[in-house]
């Protein structure tokens, strides 16, 4: 645990470490083993608004000054993230119980970010626009929204922070963060970054807690812009809440229910290795896992027998063993959900094909006696659009096969209907059906001949339907965290509108 506090960790707003007003703390637990990381305060709405009183005091100091010197700041923190790269993807496996490679990763992505939106500050910013009237000069310019809310959730705890703050602050805005309740560590460790650099006080501010702490965000009428990663249930309430406020925009990024087509074209290798990596990596709690495999009825046999048996084997342990694949789920609320959706295909589906959800004895390697393991659970079903059980999304090695027939718009409908649209992919070696997928799958990231994951920072990510309304990151934040200005000068003394409008003036007396 960092030295540079004693213990309860404290929220850091205006330039300062503050315990706040609230007595309660909360703690941070390793869900491989129970064991307590650290206590931290439970900020309230009191604590938000001191931070955002402090951001919005602090918004025209920061403003005003130019991208490339906002992103020195982040170039610090760009620095630091690589240099800690292997430090910091050990706090991230203990905290959220990833494999360790997957903690790094959670790393690496983050310092990708910063890159990125660092490296953005010497890029143009706007558009010159031709005019219809040779004297006029025509441009899009951009302005900073004002202090900017993040709300993250707790898997890919150092990640998904950067993807909201890095360009908000480099495009000039000041932020507000409230990490996940699972991952203050985390939390902690990226304040403790933001305060090395010497940002000026009140430009980054983090409220450490739970939900409310979020939502007194959201209800904040001085934050401009809320950005939110996390669950469907929680995004929709804030966009519909902020929607209805003039002058203010949430964008929210949540959850799926994400579905590969295999078609009877596919390469059999490359579906079998694709499905098991959408499936449990992350043990299953990436936003864009697959919960559902729908497979053409002539391999899906094959396809079945060697997924089952990789799925009845594949390595469930210590996140901290390199040839661990799965580690635990994140906490006890994830145990339960996961194990209620299990119940559910239990009682919907046709068949159970693979049940680990109670791990034996054996498999639980020894000091983990407390861990919150749960493995693959694997069921079949034909398809049927009424199952709860393959419409919503469980965020755990939880999945279906459902076998499909005839051309691969059946597949494509299947893995369409469902109200989420953030990821899904194909594996066929066919052209025409990879192009038939690309071009019809709904959904905001697509994939073909490869796993139903990844987020390189450079291409957008987001999803569409119930799954987002595709701002995060880099490129597509900037809309979510700037104002365009269509700015229009006149070069001429004359006034000559556009459109074939007259600007004469005509009087009584014309
Ligand atoms: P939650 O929606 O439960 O929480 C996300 C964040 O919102 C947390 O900081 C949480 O605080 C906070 N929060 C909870 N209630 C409120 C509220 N009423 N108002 C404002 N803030 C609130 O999601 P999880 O943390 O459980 O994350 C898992 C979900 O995130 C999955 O559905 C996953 O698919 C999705 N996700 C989506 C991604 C994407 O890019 N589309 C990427 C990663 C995850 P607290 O921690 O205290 O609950």
């Amino acid at each position: 645990m960092s030295q540079r506090i004693a213990e309860p960790y404290e929220h850091y707003i205006g330039g300062e470490w503050t315990a706040g007003e609230s007595e309660e703390t909360f703690e941070s637990a390793n869900p491989a083993t129970g064991e307590t990381l650290g206590q931290f305060q439970r900020g309230t709405d009191r604590e938000v608004e001191r931070a955002v009183a402090t951001a919005e005091e602090a918004a025209a100091e920061w403003r005003a000054l130019s991208y490339t010197d906002r992103a020195e700041y982040l170039w610090e923190i760009y620095h630091e993230l690589r240099d800690r790269t292997d430090e910091l993807g050990e706090i991230v496996t203990k905290e959220c119980g990833k494999e360790i490679a997957e903690g790094r990763a959670d790393v690496v992505e983050a310092y990708h970010m910063v890159e990125w939106a660092a490296g953005n500050a010497r890029h143009p910013h706007g558009d010159v626009v031709p005019s219809e009237i040779a004297a006029k000069d025509a441009s899009m310019r951009r302005k900073p929204r004002g202090v900017v809310g993040c709300i993250t959730p707790w898997n890919f705890p150092v990640a998904i922070p950067f993807w909201h703050m890095a360009v908000s602050l480099v495009e000039g805005n000041t932020v507000v963060w409230k990490p996940a309740e699972q991952t203050p560590w985390c939390g902690q460790i990226i304040a403790e970054m933001f305060e090395d650099t010497g940002i000026p006080e009140g430009v980054f501010n983090m409220v450490q807690g739970y939900g409310d702490a979020g939502e007194a965000i959201v209800d904040s009428p001085d934050v401009d812009t809320v950005l939110f990663t996390g669950s469907a249930e929680v995004g929709h309430e804030i966009a519909g809440e902020i929607g209805g406020e003039a002058g203010k925009l949430a964008a929210c990024e949540m959850g799926g229910k994400n579905g590969i087509v295999i078609s009877e074209e596919a390469d059999m290798d490359i579906a079998v290795h694709s499905a098991v990596m959408s499936s449990f990596k992350t043990t299953g709690q990436r936003c864009v896992s697959a919960e559902r495999l729908i497979v053409h009825e002539d391999i899906y046999e094959e396809f079945k027998d060697r997924f089952v048996e990789i799925a009845e084997e594949v390595s469930v342990g210590d996140p901290f063993e390199e040839d661990t694949f799965m580690g635990p789920l994140a906490d006890a609320d994830q145990v339960e959900k996961v194990r209620g959706y299990n119940d559910l295909a239990r009682e919907e589906s046709d068949e159970v094909l693979v049940d680990r959800e109670e791990l034996s004895e054996e498999e639980i390697p020894a000091g983990h006696e407390d861990g919150l393991w749960v493995g693959p659970f694997v069921y079949e079903t034909e398809y049927d659009s009424e199952m709860r059980s393959t419409q919503e999304e469980a965020f755990g090695p939880h999945v279906a096969l459902i076998p499909y027939s005839g051309e691969i718009e059946a597949g494509i409908a299947i893995h369409n209907d469902t109200d989420y649209g953030l990821a899904g992919a194909i594996v066929s070696e066919d052209y025409r059906q990879i192009n038939q997928f690309r071009d019809h799958a709904e959904v905001g990231l697509a994939y073909a001949n490869l796993p139903c994951i990844g987020a390189e920072i450079q291409l957008p990510f987001g999803g569409v339907k119930a799954s987002g309304n595709g701002y995060p990151s880099a490129r597509e934040v900037i809309e979510a965290v700037t104002e365009r200005t269509a700015w229009t000068l006149n070069n001429s003394k004359d006034i000559q509108m556009a459109q074939g409008l007259s600007a004469d003036i005509t009087t009584n007396e014309d």
